[in-house]
């Protein structure tokens, strides 16, 4: 098994009076899709803005690939990807003029083709942002986390937002990034998304961490507890219907 690239010990955020992550602490395995699963408000993003160094913490322990928070931001900056805010995504500017702006940023020659290649966006070189569908914009977000060729990448809510297919399709992106050796932390309060997506999975809520396992593990541990779905459980579902029905998951690389 690989080691621990990110480790964080009874993490506490305030805002003025209130508790916004409450004594969370998880260990993060290099190489691995790692979920914060929870509802809309749980502290995913205050969490993960902390280890990105971009929000401060009120108390706990950070330390990413060896370096501590308190100590060492600048380093930890280094190896991290993060999504860019799309506020800086200048109008006039085309994709690729993007890239290379957001490279300059990160002090780093960049090669638009290849970012653009590696989210499937390469026919959108030329192309404005605001032209771009749902799924593709937040395909453009990943290829910014990507410039600095970073070990560890954090995605807040990559999909929300998108149709089946775009999801879908973003998933796979996901995977690629990891089997290319990629670490992900990813945020997400879709489940079935955390349970195709995620290696092992933290259930975040008020700021606690209720439960950390494989999603394969902790539908065992539920199991072995004798719970059983009230209904039969078919082979299929809605969204399986609907992708079945409007094709394959190409509609998204247009
Ligand atoms: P999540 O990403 O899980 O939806 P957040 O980390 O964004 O949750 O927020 C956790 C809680 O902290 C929420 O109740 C939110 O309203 C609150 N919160 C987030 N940012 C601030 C802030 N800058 N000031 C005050 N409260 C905040
Ligand atoms: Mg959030």
């Amino acid at each position: 098994m690989k080691g621990t690239i990110i480790s964080v010990k009874d993490l506490w955020k305030k805002y003025g009076d209130f508790e916004a992550v409450k004594g969370i602490s998880f260990d993060v395995r290099e190489g691995e899709v790692f979920g914060l699963l929870g509802p809309n408000g749980a502290g995913k993003s205050t969490t993960l803005e902390i280890i990105e160094t971009l929000r401060d913490k009120t108390s706990g322990t950070v330390i990413v690939d060896g370096f501590h928070l308190d100590k060492d931001p600048g380093e930890i900056k280094k190896i991290i990807g993060v999504q860019l805010q799309t506020s800086g995504y200048y109008p006039g500017l085309n994709l690729s003029e993007l890239l290379e702006l957001f490279g300059g940023l990160y002090n780093r020659r960049v090669r638009p083709a290849d970012l653009l290649d590696a989210v499937n966006l390469r026919d959108k070189a030329k192309a404005k942002y605001k032209d771009l569908s749902g799924g593709q914009k937040q395909r453009f977000s990943i290829a910014t986390t990507l410039i600095n060729q970073p070990r560890i990448i954090f995605l807040d809510e990559p999909t929300t937002g998108l149709d089946p297919q775009a999801r879908r399709n973003l998933w796979e992106l996901i995977r690629n990034i990891r089997d290319k050796g990629a670490t992900i932390i990813i945020t997400t309060h879709y489940m079935e998304e955390a349970e195709v997506l995620c290696d092992r999975v933290a259930i975040v809520d008020a700021g606690k961490i209720i439960a950390l396992d494989s999603p394969d593990k902790l539908i065992d541990k539920l199991v072995a507890t004798g719970f059983e779905r009230p209904k039969e459980v078919k082979k299929a579902n809605l969204e399986d219907v609907f992708i079945n029905l409007t094709g394959h998951a190409l509609r998204e690389q247009n």
